[in-house]
């Protein structure tokens, strides 16, 4: 039986590794931090279960795929509850906009704030579709090895004028400011700046309207466990807490990880789900080619970084739905401002998760649970200390969250806890401290982005937020798709 190594337990790690294991593969899957799911990782607090990252769970067909490549169910391991509205939209002005998958309701919202929209949103809606077949059902989950398979792709690129940034084209069909965040906003959500974004990501509107928005009860760690469980159950092995120091390599092969607890393996072959940089700068730098891809992954621009702030207050909060987004008194300005400007601005945009809105057994009875997520610059814009602005920072966001949504916030607040650009750092090997990984512009997008296997040392794979498709759970679970077909067809 041929043996895999994939260091690293995120989404895309799990996803890959069940892949080849289901193939019948040996699979050990190395994690260094105590529990597996990288970004998705997960705290208890005092009976409040906070969901580190991804809360946003969209296309669980991509999921269900990875429990029926062995006869299995995903309802079997975990259950999945539907959220709506998706996102509540709120705007300092005090308009509200309720964003779902329900046509008639979404055109009432629409005609009242801008009838003229109405007209533009359903032009918005073909165009997203378009590119969501091309971009996500045909493309999403392809290893782009060669740049021949770019030119294949360039016609179709052009037709939906993937050159522009989602903003512009949401602009050319919708006049409404307002709207115009609506239907923009979520390359956010895979660290990308709508203003700089191709518009090939214009696509998640069609995704999430196509399948929904989810959660899993027990929170999004149920669903890593779920998977986790998954994996185990096929016969894959685990360490658990055992960081990958190095990938030991032999000219133009990799043979074997080392990591920090002492424990070495050989290994046909190894695939990183950890930071891009991380991977080749740090694991592979013994080798003339980690370091080499180690120096030219850093003169890349990466997606810029979070601040996160959780916390459970005493109180139930039943108003708020699951998943809000404040917009604040700027958009484009602001966003210049983390992405550019290396600013750290005094207004905010955040994006409040409450869980308990759809699982009150995420805290204690009567009590609520939160979490408040600003975009910030990454350390290499903003080269802050954290650990000194992250109690004023914190304080000032729900301080304003205080006056806007939640009053007492603060008098009521039981436990809080921050994760912070050096967080992501320090704990998850990121690069500059990004939440994201690359940046997803066009020309750091397909055989622009890592590859999802080296180009040097042939049996060296890569999966997660740095290759393609990019970040965001159904971009990582079809980078392990396209990662997992080009190892099991070279494994044999
Ligand atoms: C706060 C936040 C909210 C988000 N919200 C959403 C959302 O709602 N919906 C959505 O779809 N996406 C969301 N995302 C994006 C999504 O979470 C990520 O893109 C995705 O989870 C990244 O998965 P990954 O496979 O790249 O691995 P990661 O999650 O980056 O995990 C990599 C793993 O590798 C491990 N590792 C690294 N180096 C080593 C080493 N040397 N040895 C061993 N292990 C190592 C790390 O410890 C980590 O566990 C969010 C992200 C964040 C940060």
């Amino acid at each position: 039986m041929r043996k895999v190594a994939v260091i690293g337990s995120g989404f895309g790690g799990l996803a890959l590794a069940i892949r080849l294991q289901s193939a019948g593969l040996d699979v050990t899957l190395i994690e260094k931090r105590d529990k597996p799911g990288g970004r998705a990782y997960v705290w208890h607090d005092e009976g409040f279960t906070f969901d580190a990252g991804p809360t946003v769970i969209t296309d669980p067909s991509c999921l269900e795929e990875l429990f029926a490549l062995s006869g299995r169910r995903l309802a079997d391991y975990v259950e999945l509850l539907p959220v709506t509205p998706f996102y509540r939209l709120m705007w300092e002005d005090g308009s509200v906009f309720d964003y779902s998958n329900d046509d008639a309701a979404l055109n009432a919202q629409i005609a009242a704030m801008s009838p003229a929209d109405v007209e533009g949103y359903r032009r918005f809606l073909t165009y997203s579709e378009g590119v969501f077949r091309e971009g996500y059902e045909k493309l999403g989950h392809e290893a782009f090895l060669d740049f021949g398979q770019m030119v294949k792709a360039a016609p179709q690129l052009l037709r939906y004028e993937a050159y522009r940034s989602v903003y512009a084209m949401v602009s050319r069909y919708i006049s409404d400011p307002r709207l115009r965040e609506a239907f923009s906003f979520h390359t956010l959500l895979v660290g990308g700046n709508p203003f700089k974004t191709s518009s090939i990501y214009a696509l998640i509107h069609a995704l999430e309207k196509k399948w929904g928005v989810w959660f899993p009860r027990g929170g999004t760690h149920a669903l890593v466990r779920g998977l986790l469980k998954l994996f185990t159950d096929l016969g894959g092995q685990v360490r658990m807490g055992s960081g990958v120091r190095t990938i030991k390599a032999a000219g133009e092969r990799v043979t074997g990880v080392a990591t920090d607890d002492g424990w070495s393996a050989a290994f046909d072959a190894v695939a990183s789900n950890g930071d891009v940089v991380h991977t080749y700068r740090d694991l592979l730098g013994g080798h003339p080619r980690g370091v080499q891809m180690g120096q030219r992954l850093q003169r890349r621009s990466f997606s810029p970084s979070l601040f996160v702030t959780y916390f459970g207050l005493k109180r139930q909060h039943a108003h708020i739905p699951h998943h809000s987004i404040l917009f604040g008194p700027r958009y484009r300005e602001l966003l210049a401002d983390i992405y550019s400007h290396g600013v750290v601005a005094e207004d905010f945009s955040l994006y409040l998760h409450h869980p308990t809105a759809t699982d009150p057994a995420l805290a204690p009875e009567g009590c609520s649970a939160f979490y408040v997520l600003s975009p910030v610059p990454h350390l290499g814009k903003a080269p802050i200390d954290w650990e000194t602005f992250a109690p004023k920072y914190a304080d000032r966001i729900l301080g304003y969250l205080e006056k806007r949504l939640i009053p007492g916030l603060r008098d009521d607040l039981v436990t809080m806890r921050t994760f912070t650009p050096q967080n992501f750092a320090t704990e998850l090997g990121a690069h500059l401290g990004s939440a994201f990984s690359l940046e997803p512009v066009l020309w750091q997008s397909a055989w622009f982005r890592t590859h999802n296997r080296d180009d040097v040392l042939k049996n060296l794979y890569f999966v997660g937020a740095g290759t393609h498709p990019g970040a965001g759970v159904p971009g990582v679970v079809g980078s392990a798709k396209a990662t997992a077909k080009l190892m099991i067809a070279d494994l044999g």
